[in-house]
């Protein structure tokens, strides 16, 4: 079964849109059929072509199309696809040893990771962290941190908040349809409190910021009650649920009164973080300073890593054997951590990420110009996104936008949809994306709203 003549991806493959066939192709669809009688329908696919390479910001196809790569894998790929000191990292490390368990025998990849994730993330007090394998297991484990830590146990989580699908965190997640609709019953001691959304707040965006936290401070304080929460669980720019930044003073007012009424305030910036906004963490747009921070998806360059970093009496609160997991920190995804920060140094990738960002923005506020159908433009460096909604109105137009997406996937562009009512189209492409290819994705995606008028 194993192909010897696997083609080579990373920075190297032609940097280009190129069409061969219909998007999918016919190697794509027989691949389909196999893939429809193997594996299970409750794991869908956006765009159903079969890759066999990618790098920089193209994704190769079987039938030999390159497409546009406007997803990053969600937010993944953040230095490109096989990457090449990533790649080259993860083949040392494959040879030297795959795994022995951290909590067996330790290995300083491991170590080194986590001294990176307490000098980078926000803040300059000291810190601990550990690893794990998927962005909801950190999330997770910040709440055993904060609960342990606190002797507290309400968890308090956003309207519109994605943190991941395993049960606690199908809990703190928002959107019913498709992450949460039947899986039921969720874990207690979570509840939800109205997120700061400029497009959709009641009292319109000027009254978004403190004075939406001030409603949130009020719920916990009359509904849940202060001495109860262990922690506030927050993203500093929602991912899943439609790339809203929140009202500009909302984040600094919440983290003030958590500090002040030992509530921990979790960052999780699984998506947001390493680099992807312009900056190491996207908290730092507010000078926001959480108590514990998840990261995940970028950190790894694309094998499974995550990590829970926090304030050291926080974390050293857990007794010894309380955290951990057979993979979690796995040798040779630390490898590719370490490759990816390299990377992220030596190609200066955050200053890339708010340089393009710019770019982006000033397209993305064009096309809004001429289309009465987008209701918002917003997100910060390589995490954007439009609101599609019916003209004149803020009612959300999912239709056009399911039409939009899948006419850029036709024309060879990887979109992504997001948010609570399927209407947002969000831009997240690789940080390594070259100037002229995020001009010709972005042609494709202002063809495809002309085609599909509001
Ligand atoms: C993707 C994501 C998660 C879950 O990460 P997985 O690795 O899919 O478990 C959690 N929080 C945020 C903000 C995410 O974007």
């Amino acid at each position: 079964m194993n192909d010897l003549s696997q083609p080579v991806g990373g920075p190297t493959l032609p940097q280009e849109r190129r069409l061969v066939t219909e998007v999918p192709g016919p190697r794509s669809r027989a691949l389909q059929e196999r893939r429809v009688a193997a594996v299970a329908a409750g794991v869908s696919s956006v765009l159903p072509v079969h890759v066999v390479a990618a790098g920089g910001g193209v994704v190769v196809d079987v039938d030999g199309n390159s497409l546009i790569d406007l997803g990053s894998g969600i937010a993944v790929v953040n230095v490109g696809n096989a990457a090449e000191k990533v790649a080259a990292a993860v083949a040392a490390q494959a040879a030297a040893f795959t795994h022995t368990c951290f909590m067996v025998t330790p290995y300083e990849g491991y170590v080194a990771v986590c001294e990176e994730l307490n000098a980078r993330t926000p803040g300059d007090h000291e810190k601990r962290s550990a690893l794990f394998n998927s962005g909801a297991e950190a999330v997770e484990n910040a709440v055993k941190v904060a609960r342990h830590a606190t002797g507290r146990s309400a968890v308090v989580v956003l309207d519109h908040a994605y943190h991941g699908r395993t049960n606690l965190t199908m809990a703190l997640t928002a959107k019913s349809m498709p992450y949460k609709t039947g899986f039921g019953p969720f874990a207690p001691e979570v509840y939800r409190v109205p997120m700061a959304y400029p497009f959709r707040w009641p009292g319109g965006r000027e009254a978004c910021g403190p004075e939406a936290a001030a409603e949130v401070i009020d719920r916990i304080t009359t509904e849940i009650g202060v001495d109860q929460v262990a922690c506030l669980v927050f993203e500093p720019i929602q991912g899943e649920g439609g790339f809203i930044v929140p009202g500009a003073g909302y984040l600094p007012a919440l983290a003030e009164f958590c500090a002040a009424n030992g509530i921990v305030l979790v960052a999780d910036e699984i998506q947001t973080g390493f680099g992807r906004t312009g900056r190491w963490f996207a908290c730092e747009h507010e000078g926001v300073v959480p108590d514990l921070v998840t990261t995940a998806k970028g950190i790894a360059g694309g094998l499974p890593l995550s990590g829970l970093t926090g304030r050291v009496e926080m974390m050293q609160a857990v007794h010894p054997g309380g955290l951990g997991g057979t993979y979690g920190g796995n040798p040779v995804a630390c490898a590719a951590a370490l490759a990816t920060i390299e990377t992220m140094e030596q190609l200066d990738l955050v200053a890339a990420a708010e340089s393009l960002g710019k770019e982006l923005r000033g397209r993305l506020d064009a096309l809004a110009d001429g289309d009465p159908g987008i209701g918002d433009v917003r997100g910060r460096g390589l995490m954007q996104a439009i609101e599609l909604v019916h003209p004149g109105t803020i009612e959300p137009d999912a239709a056009r936008t399911r039409a939009v997406l899948s006419a850029c996937h036709r024309a060879g562009v990887v979109t992504l949809g997001a948010g609570t009512y399927g209407n947002v189209i969000r831009f997240l492409p690789p940080l390594v994306m070259p100037e002229h290819l995020l001009a010709e994705g972005l042609d494709v995606v202002a063809e495809s709203l002309a085609a599909n008028p509001a």
